[in-house]
């Protein structure tokens, strides 16, 4: 049996995404920019794929542009509007539990002359708007929160986050990572006060390689890529209409299923840690109960058990899972990683794994990753370092 709970990591394609993405590719596999039948055929799945994902956030289609993933849309959104805002401050604000994606962006802003606030969280990866509060000053320009954190699940106060910036300074700009929420739960950038978001494909079964960031149209941000001036000048390239309408396709999949979807992860969720709770070995969950966290990330120690021994154990018996403290080894980032962030004992940072859900994830994967569990604990106990 097999048991892939590393949807956090990447997803399988579905197969509507995988119908469109081929007939994109060997039938309707024009350029957009072509002027004959061809391109005008392609430049329609780009208009209807802008439309849909337009429809799941509630915002004009003009205002979706295609990206090569969350990555490059972090990086525009950050570096873009910084630039282009310049004259008006030189301070940014983010956390320190973000991704690589938005800490080396703003590392690199630093470098160019720009002051970084990096918000602390508390215990469970939250941070407070009280910091954020203190942290504005008449220099900023900026603040960039992710929506779901990608090591433990936890779910950032976003609405009030952006009511608290335009309060004190409607100029503001509010970026949002929205990596781990789009397609796990409604997310409404207009309503909330959210000028900037960014979205990647692979993480809810769509294809690698194609994102986007949904930029409001009275924010000005200098393009990164420049070129042929596709996407109205600001993202130029030849325009990836497989990708697009891959994109387009598990989004829709993703919205039309919302509601038993999170039902059902919630539910895995709840067995998911029920059963860790049962096992005779200590164990710490990091992740908050029900639905006060991600319905899809559940990220717990193994106290005594280094991550990468309990990992590659569990990828024996053919379970997936990531250990949680991955990106600890990239010793360029400014500030340590999300686990560090939370204050945890070497301990539990060093035994950390995140088991990460996708709605087609099945009740038999979780009971196999328990059983296999209660089976390999007590062995590789007996080698853990007391
Ligand atoms: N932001 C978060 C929160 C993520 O989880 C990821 C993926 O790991 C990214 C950004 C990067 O996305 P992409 O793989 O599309 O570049």
């Amino acid at each position: 049996m097999e048991a892939y709970l590393d949807n956090s990591a990447t997803t399988r394609c579905t197969e509507g995404v995988r119908d469109v993405v081929v007939r994109t590719m060997m039938e309707d596999y024009g350029n957009p920019s072509s002027k004959h039948m061809k391109g005008v055929e392609a430049e329609r799945y780009l208009r209807d794929a802008r439309e849909t994902i337009a429809k799941t956030l509630k915002v004009n289609e003009k205002e979706i542009y295609f990206t090569s993933g969350a990555t490059e849309s972090n990086n525009w959104a950050l570096i873009g509007a910084a630039m282009a805002n310049r004259r008006a401050g030189m301070h940014l604000i983010t956390t320190a539990v973000e991704h690589a994606a938005v800490l080396m962006p703003m590392q690199y802003l630093k470098e160019q002359g720009f002051r970084i606030t990096y918000l602390p969280v508390d215990e469970k990866g939250k941070i407070s708007l009280k910091d954020l509060e203190d942290a504005i000053c008449d220099d900023t320009i900026l603040v960039s929160i992710m929506y779901v954190n990608n090591e433990i699940g936890t779910i950032e106060p976003i609405e009030e986050a952006a009511k608290l910036v335009k309060k004190r300074n409607p100029k503001i700009l509010f970026h949002v990572d929205g990596v781990q929420a789009y397609g796990k739960m409604q997310v409404f950038p207009k309503r909330l006060g959210v000028d900037m978001f960014s979205v990647s494909a692979h993480k809810i079964h769509g294809p690698k390689g194609i994102g986007f960031l949904y930029v409001n149209e009275k924010v000005k941000i200098h393009p990164l890529i420049l070129g042929g001036g596709q996407q109205k000048g600001m993202r130029s390239g030849t325009d990836n209409v497989p990708g697009a309408a891959g994109l387009a396709e598990a989004a829709k999949e993703a919205y039309a299923h919302l509601d038993e979807s999170t039902a059902h992860l919630l539910k895995l969720k709840k067995r998911m840690m029920d059963g860790l709770r049962g096992l005779p070995e200590r164990i710490v969950i990091h992740s908050e109960e029900g639905d006060k966290s991600a319905p899809h990330i559940v990220s717990a120690a193994f106290p005594g058990i280094r991550s990468e021994v309990l990992l590659h154990a569990l990828e024996e018996e053919g379970i997936y899972v990531s250990a949680g403290s991955a990106c600890s080894s990239n010793k360029k980032l400014p500030v340590s990683t999300v686990l560090k962030e939370l204050h945890l004992s070497p301990e539990l940072l060093e035994s950390t794994l995140r088991f990460s859900f996708s709605r087609f994830t099945t009740e038999e994967e979780i009971d196999y990753c328990l059983e296999t569990l209660r089976e390999l604990l007590p062995v590789l106990s007996r080698y853990a370092r007391h």
